[in-house]
């Protein structure tokens, strides 16, 4: 199996099959199981095998077919499935520090994500933020005692391209342990371990679904990261992800790569068509060679992903008559889905933020996230072109 190719694995990968030989994988939606004896019991509490189960929790078949086809497309030892990406997020940070560590993360992040630094914080732990995009600024930032670093490989909304590469050789000489929301580069282009990532953490809810059905999230690493640090907090702590959420990822997973590689497409050619446009002031996209991290995207990415960032000239009245006016794409705040979504994240994703700090991170009146679906790419555009009018 380890020397399948990724499409291969994306369908293959993890599964498990019962006696009855079943095609589709199985939903268990068991929350325990029964022991033939109380020795038994006794030694699955000890050490539980590979096809030994205890309790939903812990562990269940058809959880664990999708962190298994996870940790294969990953590239690493092990994975564990979660609630919700937040969850995925909380518990790959939690599980790692104490009172009195330091965590080193790069600023532009999703909200939910600065929230649970603000939960560190409360906690003792030491928080730096940094402009992620400056290496001279995680060089400044970690020192001796920084436990974790933390980003997003391509931040939200953004869309700064983060060198994971740079930052996990400078993570590495003090020790730190690198973890990486990998949400926008998606399981498709993602090479972050090849980069140096010691942790990927995945919103399932977004791509990996892909039809916006159920939450999930899952963090990748090391078996001895996976079972020894995170397991213990996530199985004693509950955010554990459903079986029947499982098996719409598992087959979400199937289509995957088809459906991002086509959204990255669309993406791309959304960006080139609008750039320029007399109603835009900037067609934020990292495929386009005038990225300023083109370079960096290509190659820890190969593709510029599958979400555009717009901003209109003429500001949040001219944003929201944008939204307003198109037809086929719709408003909503979820990413990764089938359909085209756009978000206007100043009055919702990001609403949160205090003025000064959407200004830093550049989420201004006038900018939309566009994150491109499925659909022929023709029919999108033409919504969109439309609806500037309009605007
Ligand atoms: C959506 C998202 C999350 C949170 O995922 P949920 O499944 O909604 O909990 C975390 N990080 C990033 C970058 C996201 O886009």
């Amino acid at each position: 199996m380890t020397d399948w190719k990724t499409r291969t694995k994306l369908v293959h990968a993890g599964a498990r099959r019962s006696q009855y030989g079943e095609m589709s994988e199985a939903i268990f939606l068991t929350q325990g199981f029964v022991y033939d004896t109380a020795e038994q019991a006794e030694a699955r509490f000890i050490e539980s095998g590979p096809d030994e189960f205890i309790y939903a929790r812990y562990g269940n078949p058809t959880v664990r077919m999708f962190e298994e086809r996870m940790a294969a497309i990953e590239g690493t030892e092990d994975a564990f499935a979660t609630a919700s990406g937040m969850a995925a997020v909380n518990g790959a940070l939690t599980a790692l520090v104490k009172a009195g560590d330091h965590v080193v993360a790069a600023r532009a992040l999703f909200g939910s994500c600065l929230y649970v630094l603000d939960v560190l914080r409360r906690f003792g732990v030491e928080v730096t933020l940094v402009d992620g995009t400056d290496l001279a600024a995680w060089k400044d930032a970690l020192r001796a005692g920084t436990r974790a670093v933390f980003l997003e490989s391509v931040s939200n909304p953004t869309l700064e391209v983060i060198d994971v590469k740079g930052v996990a050789e400078l993570a590495h000489k003090v020790g730190a342990t690198v973890v990486v929301d990998n949400v926008f580069a998606t399981p498709t282009f993602s090479r972050a371990i090849e980069m140096g990532a010691d942790v990927v953490v995945y919103s399932a809810t977004k791509h990996i679904d892909g039809s916006g059905r159920c939450l999930g999230g899952v963090v990748c690493g090391s078996r001895d990261y996976v079972r020894k640090v995170l397991e213990p907090y996530m199985k004693h702590t509950g955010a554990a992800m459903s079986p029947f959420n499982a098996w719409v990822m598992l087959k979400g997973l199937e289509t995957l790569d088809l459906r991002v590689r086509q959204q990255a497409e669309s993406a791309l050619a959304v960006a080139k068509a609008l750039s320029g446009h007399p109603k835009l002031s900037q067609v934020v996209y990292p495929g386009l060679p005038g990225h300023p991290q083109h370079r960096i995207a290509m190659e820890q990415m190969g593709a510029g992903g599958t979400v555009v960032t717009l901003e209109l000239a003429g500001g949040r009245d001219a944003a929201f008559r944008f939204l307003n006016a198109l037809g086929i794409v719709k408003i909503s705040n979820n990413l990764g889905d089938a359909r085209s979504i756009i978000t206007h994240p100043a009055t919702t994703t990001h609403q949160r933020l205090p003025p000064e700090q959407k200004a830093l991170l550049g989420i201004t009146p006038g900018l939309v996230r566009l994150s491109l679906g499925i659909e022929d790419c023709d029919d999108i555009l033409a919504d969109l072109t439309a609806a500037l009018a309009a605007a």
